[in-house]
């Protein structure tokens, strides 16, 4: 299963959202987490994807109401600026 090693950022980032989703066979979730527990970059952006997940969990069936649009482009900005690269 080389083939599916985890080499690059780039690599992790493709795989993210089933890892949050909890979708990833365990072997290729260990080599998420291994990445993310060496990777500040992507720690942060496993975090960042998480905390807007649950804030659109959060919305539930309730129509969208302008302030916690404003919270979640809030938080897309905050990372923005904080995640640099
Ligand atoms: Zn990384």
């Amino acid at each position: 299963m080389t083939k599916n090693e985890i080499r690059s950022c780039e690599d992790a980032l493709r795989l993210l959202a089933a890892y949050i989703d909890r979708e990833l066979p365990g072997p290729t979730d260990a080599k998420v987490e291994h990445h993310l527990e060496t990777c500040r970059s992507c720690y942060s952006r496993a975090e960042f994807e998480k905390r807007l997940k649950a804030s659109l969990a959060e919305l539930g069936s309730e129509p969208v109401r302008p302030a916690l649009a404003e919270r979640v482009n809030t938080l897309i900005r905050t990372f923005s600026v904080a995640g640099g690269d």
